[in-house]
C-alpha cells in the first residue's frame, strides 16, 4: 500500500488553491471546517473512520471532504486536488513573473479580528508556503465598526498575541505588525499617536465620504500623507470595478462592499508630489474588484518617482496569492522592482518605516 499523506496538509491546501481562484465561499468553508474537526482527531480513529466510511459522522465532515480523505490516507493525491491543480494555468509574462518573484512580503493583510475570515496563524502559515519571509498584519482601526475595527486596547492585545505567534513561526518569517488606518474626514489618523508609533508598518485608507468633493478629499489625503506615521497610502482611489466575485463574499469582509464605485476624486499630482515629499509608498492593490490604482495613476506615480507597494488586501489565505494580479498591472506600467518597498527584507522595511522623515 502506497504511503499515506497528510489528509488535513490536502484539505487545507484545496481550501487555499479554491481561494486564490475566487470560488464561492460555502465551498472553502467545507474544506477549512473539516481540517479544524479532523486537526484534533487522533490517527487511528481518523483511519478507523475512514475505513467504516463513519467520517462523515462528525460534524463539518461532508461526503466529497470525507473522500479526500480517504484518498489522502490511501496515499493517492485526492481527485479533487488533483483537478484543481490540473485547471489553473499562470500565464504572467516575463516582467510580471520576475516582479512577482522579486516579492518579499505583503503589506497589507486582514485576520478574523478585523473582517478576515481567518486566523492570524493560518494567514502567516500560507504566507510561509508562498515563500515569504513576512506579513504585514494590518487589520482595520476603531472607526471601522462594520468591519470590526481594533479598539487601541484590542490592538495592544493583538500586539501581545502577534509575539507569541512569531515565537512558534519558522525562523526566516515573521509577522510584521500593522493596521490598515482610517484617513479621518479631516486628515487625521484614526488610532493613536503612541500605537501607530509602535507598528512595523501603517497602512492608511479613504473608506468613507469617498464621494466628497475634489478640493476637500484632496486636502484630506496631503494631511494624510504628511503624517510622519503613515508609510503607505492604501487603495488610492477607492473604486470598485466589479462587484465582489463570489468566493470573496463570507466572513467579514464588509469594509469591501459588493458594488461597483467610482473612483473619488483628487488632485493625484498633488498627493503623489506630497507622497514622495513625505517618502510614503503609493499601493498598487491586488484585489480583483478593486485594481486601485487605476493604470493611468500607477503611471502619473512612478512618473512623479513615487514609491509603490504592491499588496493582496487578503481577508483569507489564498487571497494572499493574489500579488500576481497586482504585479501584473505594474508590469504594464514599467514599475522597476526596486521602485517597491515589499523587495525588501523586513529588516530594510521596518528600518525604512521608522525612518522615514
Ligand atoms: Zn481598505
Ligand atoms: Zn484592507
Amino acid at each position: 500500500m502506497a504511503r499515506a499523506r497528510d489528509p488535513i496538509a490536502d484539505l487545507r491546501r484545496i481550501a487555499f488553491l479554491l481561494e486564490r481562484a475566487n470560488e464561492a465561499t460555502y465551498r472553502v468553508r467545507a474544506f477549512r471546517s473539516a481540517a479544524k474537526a479532523l486537526a484534533g482527531l487522533p490517527t487511528t480513529e481518523l483511519t478507523e473512520r475512514a475505513g467504516n466510511g463513519t467520517l462523515t459522522e462528525l460534524a463539518g465532515v461532508g461526503d466529497v471532504t470525507a473522500r479526500c480523505v480517504a484518498e489522502s490516507l490511501a496515499g493517492e493525491e485526492p481527485v479533487y486536488l488533483r483537478r484543481l491543480l490540473a485547471t489553473e494555468g499562470s500565464d504572467l509574462d516575463a516582467e510580471a513573473t520576475a516582479l512577482r518573484a522579486a516579492l518579499r512580503g505583503d503589506c497589507h493583510t486582514h485576520s478574523d479580528w478585523s473582517d478576515g475570515g481567518s486566523p492570524i496563524e493560518e494567514m502567516a502559515l500560507a504566507a510561509v508556503e508562498l515563500g515569504h519571509e513576512y506579513l504585514v498584519l494590518t487589520d482595520h482601526s476603531p472607526r471601522l465598526t462594520v468591519a470590526r475595527g481594533l479598539t487601541a486596547a484590542r490592538l495592544r492585545r493583538q500586539l501581545d498575541h502577534v509575539a507569541q505567534v512569531n515565537a512558534a513561526l519558522p525562523e526566516g518569517f515573521r509577522i510584521l505588525t500593522g493596521i490598515e488606518v482610517d484617513i479621518n474626514a479631516d486628515g487625521s489618523l484614526d488610532q493613536d499617536d503612541d500605537l501607530l508609533a509602535r507598528l512595523d508598518v501603517v497602512v492608511g485608507s479613504v473608506h468613507s465620504g469617498l464621494k466628497d468633493e475634489r478640493s476637500k478629499m484632496t486636502r484630506r489625503m496631503l494631511t494624510a500623507v504628511a503624517n510622519p506615521h503613515l508609510d503607505i497610502l492604501g487603495h488610492v482611489t477607492g473604486r470598485m470595478v466589479s462587484s465582489r466575485p463570489a468566493g470573496v463574499t463570507g466572513p467579514g469582509d464588509r469594509a469591501h462592499r459588493p458594488r461597483t464605485r467610482a473612483e473619488s476624486d483628487f488632485d493625484a499630482d498633488a498627493v503623489f508630489a506630497a507622497c514622495v515629499e513625505h517618502d510614503t509608498a503609493v499601493e498598487i492593490n491586488s484585489r480583483p474588484e478593486r485594481q486601485d490604482p487605476p493604470k493611468r495613476l500607477i503611471r502619473r506615480a512612478l512618473e512623479a518617482g513615487c514609491r509603490f507597494a504592491i499588496n493582496t488586501d487578503a481577508h483569507a489565505p489564498g487571497q494572499l496569492d493574489w500579488q500576481r494580479f497586482g504585479c501584473e498591472r505594474a508590469a504594464l506600467c514599467g514599475v522597476p522592482a526596486d521602485r517597491v518597498i515589499n523587495t525588501w527584507s523586513a529588516e530594510d522595511l521596518v528600518a525604512w518605516t521608522h525612518n522615514r522623515p
